[in-house]
């Protein structure tokens, strides 16, 4: 990596406290999070509720417990650092929210593909590699740091990545903090070169990673029966995710039925992929038969309303799943920013509210549940995604003085929910990954954001005068 990227990355311990937090020693590690006034979280029972008045006290990066403001003084002799939730005005804290589904590489493509231009996704697929083939994994890293860092100021703490470089997701996890699945494409729509073999490679090569190794394929009729064997293999052998866009679109369903004989369905039942080590994004060209074989299989599905409305893929049969019991598998993704307006899941939550108003009216508390506990069940993280002792300190301090929530009813404060999806998608003010605070008062405690943005700029321009030259 070049100067230019070293300039970005902050050093170490250099986290900014602001006036809430009290600070006795460097490296925190024993966190008491007082007087919160609300606390927003689905509990282990799937009951999503706001209790008022709550501490959190946190020991190395674990919630260790979770009370009232008043047996929280005893936690206060202890401390490392107290933070003062219940200043200017106080804060409302969930749990970091889940994404299912990212392309993290191809932040530095926003403004390449217009979202007005009205290709369908068909089209879009088939000239994103003209600028690809000229990213680097260098280029691809700064992209990711970009991506991630913009999720986490929407309260996004862990995120799959789909996409060809592992080296580019593992460092950007690591320089952002942020808790990644890097699911490293087999079958790439821009790296014809890699394979399982490069895959499996990557995987062994990797003992101490930041990131969470899982293997992808951008569509199935692009992988041969051998391929989705050697997957299966991988699968099983490193006990790790699988991933791919199903049934995206008219043309990809078919083009499987043509190459191989067989629908997705049948081939990845065929290959034993159907089952809760696969998630599938998009999932919208399948009959109600093949709906209810991917509930049956505990298929986990990234729901990406945003990007299908953009690309005019079509919807996706959400009230099928309800109709079977299979929506507590349905989690929520950002797509890229080609997909999606920006990397944020409550605007994503509205969106999926009002693109099945006609067909399934979903409660807030459902779409919450989305963000948190599905998505942590699908990625198979069982101490995410809730605040609650024993899970892992990942948080979101939103401000409530906010437009994103006032008005609300103090007497019925559920009402916040309801105003954080209808109203909100706004920035957090202070972000926790693992006990750590990597947003401080709207500032990142670990890259340097200005420099970030110059760098993103300059790494784009460099790429598009190639693409010129073309
Ligand atoms: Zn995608």
């Amino acid at each position: 990596m070049d100067r230019d990227f070293n300039r970005v990355i902050k050093s170490e311990n250099n986290a900014q406290y602001d006036k809430r937090c009290s600070l006795r020693t460097d490296n925190p590690k024993k966190i008491l999070v007082h007087r919160v006034p609300y606390l927003m979280t689905a509990t282990r029972l799937g009951k999503v509720e706001i209790v008022k008045n709550r501490s959190i006290w946190i020991e190395n990066g674990t919630i260790q417990d979770v009370c009232g403001d008043v047996e929280a003084e005893s936690y206060i002799s202890k401390a490392d650092l107290i933070y003062d939730a219940s200043l200017e005005g106080g804060v409302v804290v969930t749990p970091g929210f889940i994404n299912t589904h990212a392309h993290s590489h191809m932040y530095l493509m926003r403004s390449t593909l217009l979202l007005e231009e009205g290709e369908d996704i068909d089209q879009t697929i088939a000239a994103m590699p003209r600028w690809q083939q000229f990213e680097t994994d260098e280029s691809m890293c700064i992209a990711a740091i970009g991506d991630f860092t913009e999720q986490q100021k929407y309260g996004i703490t862990t995120t799959l990545s789909q996409g060809p470089s592992f080296e580019a997701i593992e460092l950007a996890a690591e320089k952002t903090r942020q808790r990644a699945f890097n699911a490293v494409s087999a079958v790439s729509n821009s790296r014809p070169q890699n394979t399982v073999a490069l895959v499996e490679q990557q995987i062994q090569a990797k003992r101490n990673v930041h990131s969470i190794p899982a293997v992808s394929i951008h569509y199935l009729y692009k992988a041969s029966d051998e391929t989705l064997r050697e997957i299966k293999r991988l699968v099983e052998q490193y006990n790790i995710l699988f991933t791919f866009h199903l049934a995206e679109s008219e043309f990809v369903r078919n083009a499987c039925v043509e190459n191989y004989g067989k629908t997705e369905i049948d081939r990845l039942e065929h290959a034993g992929l159907l089952n809760d080590r696969t998630i599938c994004s998009h999932a919208i060209y399948l009959h109600e038969k093949e709906v209810e074989r991917l509930i049956d299989g505990h298929v986990g599905i990234a729901h990406l309303p945003t990007s299908n409305a953009i690309h005019k893929s079509g919807r996706f049969a959400l009230e099928l799943f309800y109709k079977r019991g299979g929506h507590n598998r349905i989690s929520l993704g950002t797509d890229s920013v080609i997909s999606k307006s920006r990397l944020d899941l409550l605007t994503e939550s509205f969106q999926t509210k009002l693109t099945h108003l006609n067909f399934h009216a979903l409660t807030y508390a459902e779409l919450f549940k989305m963000m948190t506990i599905n998505a942590a069940e699908i990625l198979g993280l069982s101490s995410v995604g809730i605040i609650a002792p024993g899970y892992k300190a990942d948080i979101a301090f939103w401000a409530l003085k906010d437009r994103g929530f006032i008005p609300y009813d103090e007497k019925n404060p559920i009402s916040l929910l309801g105003n954080m999806i209808n109203h909100g998608g706004r920035i957090t003010r202070d972000l926790m990954i693992d006990g750590v605070f990597i947003i401080s008062n709207r500032i990142h405690n670990f890259i340097h954001e200005t420099r970030l943005l110059e760098l993103v700029q300059a790494e784009h321009m460099h790429i598009r005068e190639k693409f010129r030259e073309l």
